[in-house]
């Protein structure tokens, strides 16, 4: 499995941009960065969307990215897949025909820009010959995490947006790839908890959760206001092979 990041920050600047990875060209893990990043040709690629929550940074350019297919007449059509809270709250605060156009209903050939699809934590779905499970991490809003296996049995955990959580960590199968968000530095563990996320030493407390060790754990969702000091902490955690991902490197699962 081929990871592009398109983005992996925790909140938006220059040279910094907001959570999206493109799983093999069509594949994509939330939707914050999409255009700003694709060309025409590698946006045309995307089949299906898999959000983890509703939050902005994570769904907001999806709008826009319905927007080009509609402009080119793309015969396009691209599948959101997210729990029930996760849908609803993108079709009535979002795609309400106030804040964005409804896409969900708009069709560039005969089926509409933008399809959602209903899914259910713990039960294992097909994506376009994929084989996806998702379950209930803790955040402030209706939250999951997501493992992802493809063909060839290699498999990435990416948790979006978690405080400490449990039931992710219990997959019984090995995951070769972890990535995990880690938004504050130690210091700021209160109000991390409170926001349900994460820091250098509550993921600690997360990795011994796993009970096969991954071959890489990737972080995700650093405040670049605080980077250099996560990535400190981070370096100081023992025995984990631990990297800060990169917004546009591409990392091979
Ligand atoms: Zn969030
Ligand atoms: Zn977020």
């Amino acid at each position: 499995m081929i990871l592009r990041v398109l983005g992996s920050s925790g909140a938006e600047f220059p040279g910094y941009s907001q959570p999206a990875f493109l799983l093999d060209g069509k594949i994509l893990l939330d939707g914050g960065t999409i255009g700003s990043r694709l060309s025409e040709a590698e946006q045309w690629m995307i089949k299906n969307i898999l959000i983890t929550h509703s939050h902005l940074d994570h769904i907001k350019a999806i709008p826009f990215f319905a927007d080009n297919i509609i402009v080119k007449h793309r015969k396009l059509s691209i599948t959101l897949y997210g729990i029930k809270q996760t849908l609803s709250a993108l079709t009535k605060h979002l795609l309400n025909d106030k804040l964005w156009p409804d896409f969900t209903k708009i069709s560039s050939s005969i089926e509409p820009v933008i399809k959602l699809k209903n899914i259910t934590t713990g039960n294992t779905f097909d994506v376009d010959g994929y084989a996806v499970s998702a379950y209930a991490v803790n955040h402030t809003v209706p939250a999951v995490g997501y493992i992802i296996k493809d063909k060839a049995g290699r498999s990435l955990l990416y948790t979006g947006d978690t405080g400490p959580t449990e039931r992710i960590w219990n997959t019984p199968h090995k995951v070769h790839t972890v990535i995990v968000e880690v938004s504050f530095p130690n210091s700021m563990q209160t109000l991390a908890i409170k926001t349900g996320h994460l820091t250098a030493n509550l993921l600690v407390r997360e990795l011994d959760k796993i009970k096969h060790p991954p071959e890489k754990i990737l972080i995700t969702h650093p405040k670049p206001q605080y980077l250099g000091q996560i990535k400190k902490e981070l370096k100081n955690i023992r025995n984990r092979k631990i990297e800060l991902l990169r917004d546009g490197k591409v990392y091979e699962i």
